[in-house]
């Protein structure tokens, strides 16, 4: 087996190494689902109560842990702190609403028909799939890994994590915390890069990923090659449909945080605010957009009132700055923005670019940072339009006080989460979470459709001995 490492360093203070770890190989990996195999048996025949009760004590121990743990992802991935204990608080609500769903109905039953005997039970029945190989992104570094392994687990599988390499530390410390309550090795992390994450979706029985667009589909063919269920949640490209009749301030208050929060590292952060008709006469989305940008406090995301941190990584912020070049040789202006920060970690100042067609790069690629364009529509149907004009289809907002158009927009609509008068980002546990065209592959995640990647069904007929 490879002795490599991999460090993982803090976006605020690269100087500081928040954690060194193995850089797993193959054989790494292969020994981990091994032991997996096993411990998989030993859950998988643990009774549902008992899994139940596993889990409510992980979300014990998050809840006890919660500050320790948000303080690590602050420094670990540069999320503010007030969202980082967000974040830590949605895992714990994850890992309590998955222990309930151990103890759910795990079957359906079915009226038989001839010629089986009228006495006979026609049954449906869930079962675990075996191993499930999750592979998961940096930036919700706690949530995404339990909204993965909670239902995972619930439903009586192994779980083999491999977390991306620059959010180890909040992986490894979050399996300490939940895999005290489950038979050993029955929940392991492997650390490592891309290698280690081929590795694990050659061999797992499930797979879920989140991540890019471009990894998810070798993700997605690589399962599918083996004919294992696989479920691949990608990147957006996120509207904010704003109507002529929507409060100019308020929307864009709201926008701006959804946009600049966490400097738009969420794949449901809004990087493109579609203004519809009249509105534009007074001149004021684009403007109030700008001035809400210009209130969010951008600093070090330890302090209470950061609301824009640094960005992961200097490939991140030089993403970020090629991409204002670029617009900047088009005729664009760059209302707001556009430069490094200050400070030694990875800043970049939110930006705001007016004057781009909707088939600019920068209105149809995902740059992943606080960067968001405002485009223009002269009617409804223009702006529904441009919003599904782009290869991805996650979550889009309309904001509005008119019933009726709401409706219509949200029946025109291509993306799989639709918010009216509310951010694009913003994410219910208990609800279904996927998108449509290029943002995700495979069954829905969340809520009680997480049943759907975790477990199978065995259709079952047992009817009275032959008279
Ligand atoms: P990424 O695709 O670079 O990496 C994701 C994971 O895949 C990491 O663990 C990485 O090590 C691993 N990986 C890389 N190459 C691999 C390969 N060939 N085979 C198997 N695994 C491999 O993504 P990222 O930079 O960590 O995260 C940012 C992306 O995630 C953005 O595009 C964002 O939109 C997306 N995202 C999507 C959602 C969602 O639910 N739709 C949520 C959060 C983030």
């Amino acid at each position: 087996m490879s002795s490599a490492t991999i460090e993982s360093r803090s976006p605020q203070d690269p100087s500081d190494v928040v954690v060194t770890v193995p850089d797993a190989d193959e054989a790494a990996v292969g020994k981990a689902v091994d032991r997996a195999v096993k411990a998989g048996r030993v859950w998988s025949a643990t009774p549902a109560t008992q899994r139940a009760n596993a889990l409510s004590s992980a979300a014990q121990a998050m809840a006890d842990a919660a500050e320790e743990l948000s303080l690590l992802v602050v420094r670990e991935v540069g999320k503010p702190i007030v969202e980082a204990r967000q974040e830590v608080a949605r895992a714990v609500g994850i890992l309590r609403y998955h222990a309930q769903a151990a103890l759910d109905a795990d079957g359906e039953t079915y009226p038989t028909a001839p010629p089986a005997d009228r006495h006979a039970l026609l049954l449906a029945r869930r079962r675990p799939r075996g191993v499930a190989g999750l592979v998961t992104p940096w930036n919700f570094p706690v949530a995404i890994p339990l909204w993965k392994a909670a239902p995972a687990l619930a439903y009586g599988n192994a779980v083999v994590l491999k977390p991306a390499p620059d959010a180890s530390a909040v992986a490894v410390r979050i399996a300490e915390l939940v895999s005290r309550f489950v038979p050993k090795h029955a929940l392991q992390v492997v650390t490592g890069g891309a290698e280690a994450g081929q590795a694990l979706v050659e061999r797992a029985d499930v797979v879920s990923f989140t991540g890019s667009v471009g990894v998810g589909h070798q993700v997605a063919a690589a399962a599918g090659m083996r004919g294992v269920p696989v479920q691949a949640e990608m990147g957006g490209l996120n509207a904010s449909i704003v109507l002529p009749d929507a409060d100019v301030a308020a929307t864009a208050g709201t926008i701006a945080a959804a946009a600049m929060g966490y400097a738009g590292q969420k794949c449901t952060a809004t990087s493109r605010v579609i203004v519809v008709g009249g509105i534009l006469e007074a001149g004021t989305v684009g403007e109030a957009l700008v001035a809400a940008v210009k209130r969010l406090t951008v600093g070090n995301p330890i302090d209470e009132g950061t609301v824009v941190g640094p960005v992961i990584t200097s490939n991140a912020r030089a993403k970020v700055l090629e991409a204002v070049d670029e617009v900047r040789g088009r005729g664009a202006r760059i209302a707001i923005g556009g430069k490094p920060g200050e400070g030694a970690g990875w800043f970049v100042t939110p930006t705001v670019v007016d004057g781009l067609s909707p088939d600019a790069r920068l209105a149809q690629e995902e740059v992943f940072g606080p960067i968001c364009v405002v485009l223009r529509a002269a009617t409804v149907e223009e702006a529904v339009e441009i919003s599904n004009a782009v290869p991805y289809g996650l979550v889009t907002s309309v904001f509005t006080r008119d019933l009726g158009a709401a409706l219509r927009v949200v029946d025109g609509l291509d993306t799989g989460m639709i918010r009216v008068n509310q951010p694009t980002s913003g994410v219910d546990y208990h609800a279904p979470f996927g998108g449509e065209k290029q943002s995700s592959i495979g069954p829905r995640e969340q809520g009680k459709q997480a049943r759907e990647l975790y477990t199978s069904t065995r259709t079952i007929t047992i009817a009275p001995p032959p008279a």
